[in-house]
């Protein structure tokens, strides 16, 4: 992430890449890549997963992910195989999609933000805390 030039608007949407999602998702998870890769298996995993989550590193995931943290094998997929105007909608801060049902942390599910289109209400509520 960059800071981005405020003098300079509207900001267009930062391109999400799949090394992206898997940081965010873990993070969003509040995991570490050795906790994820405990949930998985154990440390085998470990290497695997700071693969994933390197720039540039476009390679084909061997574990079930979703195991460990919310996460969406189509969504890495599509991240990684079509240009950016197709890529799905995610949050901006924790990679959450609409078809990823993860409780909000009030009353409900997580959904889009009505203030700021770009993030889920679980960021949201986050960012008021
Ligand atoms: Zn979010």
């Amino acid at each position: 992430m960059h800071h981005a030039n405020l003098s300079r608007s509207p900001a267009p949407t930062p391109v999400i890449h799949p090394w992206d999602y898997v940081a965010m998702r873990r993070r969003a998870a509040g995991l570490s890549v050795g906790q994820v890769a405990q949930a998985l298996g154990g440390r085998a995993y470990e290497r695997h997963l700071r693969l994933l989550e390197t720039t540039g590193m476009r390679i084909s995931i061997v574990a079930d992910l979703n195991v460990a943290m919310p996460f969406s094998d189509d969504v890495y997929r599509q991240l990684a195989d079509l240009p950016p105007h197709q890529h799905p909608r995610l949050c901006q801060r924790c990679g959450w999609d609409e078809r990823t049902e993860v409780p909000d942390c009030a009353d409900g599910f997580t959904s889009w933000s009505r203030d700021d289109t770009t993030i889920c209400t679980r960021c949201e509520r986050q960012a008021a805390a």
